[in-house]
């Protein structure tokens, strides 16, 4: 078989090799061990013992299924909740933003701090390989006014039936209503069902249980001890791409909460960006917040609470807002001067009347001032469980090359239960999908590692 071949001939992860005398004991231990006997009431799932199991049925861990089976590896998939994907279908409501259209240099560096370590994967799995793979199941893609990459229909649902179509053609076994509880004390993965306790000890692990945002959908970082107690090298679960907390008068939330801000320009330090948010009851929130929201976090982390500016006429400059607002208003109200000369009304209007001080509002240099940086502060981030995504997580210094836990050899981990954290735009699913192939490949080889030992 091809894949014998290539592992005998020219080991892909010679590192991973369970022979290999660098590799730790236990290394060996986990690969080449048959299941321990397991407690009386402990059912042990029969068939996984050489197979790779996928925990976690999302994007990452559906593509590491994937990779690992074109592999040759036995592949089963488990997940608690009754269904596959279920945040991956809410995603779809948004229109299923798959990718991004931009050159990949400007695509890796979205994910800032970490965009060195996901280079190289990027490379392998990035957007135009997202869209080629997609293809692959008969979806076709198109690139929107953004730059962001859709599946033509806008909707995850035809994408995940025909991909689980073809992983169940290619032999993937999935066992729903699995919860995965961690490890016992000889290393078998346990789970809680419906049926009770189960357990198994596969040749090889994929940890792909997303993050903590939106737990009703599965994924809710309860992993957090079990990888805790094994010593992996973790960074705290925060929000990421998630509103927050502005103080409000009561006026102002009883009267435009729900009310988008159309074609503003935040502004965070040196980072600028024209787009639209929406004010809520507690605060803000929207695609613009969001693009902002790992400064803005940082910032209330660091100094208890985070100043920006939104500039209300990005198009417009403050000397012509200046101008415009000079203009005799006679007995007519601010409200109405401003919706005639600047078309400035609804939620922005209230923001000003709001946030502006009353003597600077019959001032038109300072009032266009405000205008063009009207200043607001974000009190704290929303709760992750409210988040687009998470921050934090199993950090890439505590795993090897193939993602592999530097603390048990065989466990992978994929998708967003890693340290990485990136905008909305499709770099979300990007990262899931290349972090899951880099897992489920290695998860593949260090199965097939252990099945070369023992015959
Ligand atoms: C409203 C919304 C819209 C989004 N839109 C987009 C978008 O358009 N584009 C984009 O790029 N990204 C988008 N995202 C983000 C994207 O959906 C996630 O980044 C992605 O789903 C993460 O994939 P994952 O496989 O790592 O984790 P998840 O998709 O969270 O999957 C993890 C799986 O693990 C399972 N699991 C968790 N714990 C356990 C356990 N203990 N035992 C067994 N199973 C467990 C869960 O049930 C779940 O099925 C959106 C997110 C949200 C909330």
């Amino acid at each position: 078989m091809a894949y014998s071949h290539r592992m005998s001939q020219s080991p892909v992860f010679p590192s991973l090799q369970p022979s290999d005398p660098s590799a730790p004991p236990a290394a060996t231990a986990a690969v080449a061990a048959q299941p321990g006997s397991a407690p009386a009431d402990v059912d042990t799932l029969a068939g996984t013992e050489r197979a790779v199991v996928i925990v976690g049925a999302g994007p990452a861990g559906l593509m590491a299924a994937e990779a690992a089976v074109v592999q040759g590896a036995t592949v089963h998939v488990f997940d608690g909740m009754p269904s596959v994907g279920r945040k991956f279908l809410l995603a779809g409501i948004g229109g299923l933003n798959l990718t991004h259209a931009e050159p990949l240099p400007a695509f890796t560096a979205r994910y800032a701090e970490r965009a060195g370590t996901l280079a190289a994967w990027l490379q392998t799995l990035g957007p135009q390989q997202v869209r080629d793979w997609a293809n692959s199941l008969g979806i076709d893609t198109f690139v929107g006014s953004s730059m962001r990459v859709f599946p033509k229909d806008l909707k995850a649902a035809p994408l995940l039936r025909h991909w689980l179509q073809r992983l169940r053609a290619q032999g993937v076994h999935f066992h729903m209503r699995h919860r995965w509880q961690g490890w016992d004390d000889d290393g078998a993965c346990l789970f809680d069902t419906p049926q009770g306790a189960r357990r198994c000890r596969p040749a090889a692990t994929v940890l792909a249980l997303g993050g903590g945002s939106w737990p009703k959908l599965g994924s809710d970082g309860a992993w957090w001890p079990a990888l805790q107690a094994l010593g992996a090298d973790l960074a705290p679960l925060r929000p990421s791409n998630c509103g927050f907390d502005v103080s409000w008068s009561e006026h102002l939330r009883q009267r435009n909460a729900g009310t988008p801000l159309k074609n503003v320009a935040l502004t965070v330090g040196g980072w600028r960006q024209v787009g639209e948010m929406v004010l809520t009851v507690g605060g803000v929130e929207g695609s613009l917040v969001y693009a902002a929201s790992a400064l803005l976090r940082n910032a209330i982390e660091q100094d208890g609470q985070a100043h920006c500016t939104l500039d209300l006429l990005p198009g417009r400059s403050q000397d012509w807002v200046q101008a415009e607002l000079a203009h005799p208003r006679g007995p007519r109200s601010l409200a109405t001067h401003l919706k005639t000369r600047l078309k400035l009304d609804g939620a922005k209007a209230a923001l000003i009347w709001e946030q502006v001080p009353k003597a600077a509002q019959t001032d038109p240099v300072q009032l266009a001032a405000f205008i063009k940086a009207l200043p607001l502060t974000l009190l704290a981030p929303r709760p992750l469980a409210e988040a687009i995504s998470t921050a934090g997580g199993v950090r890439f210094e505590g795993l090897d090359a193939h993602l592999m836990l530097r603390q048990r050899p065989g466990v992978f981990v994929a998708g967003e239960m890693l340290d990485w954290e990136a905008p909305t735009g499709g770099y979300l699913l990007t990262a899931c999908f290349s972090t899951g192939q880099v897992a489920g490949q290695g998860a593949a080889a260090w199965a097939q590692a252990g099945r070369d030992v023992r015959s």
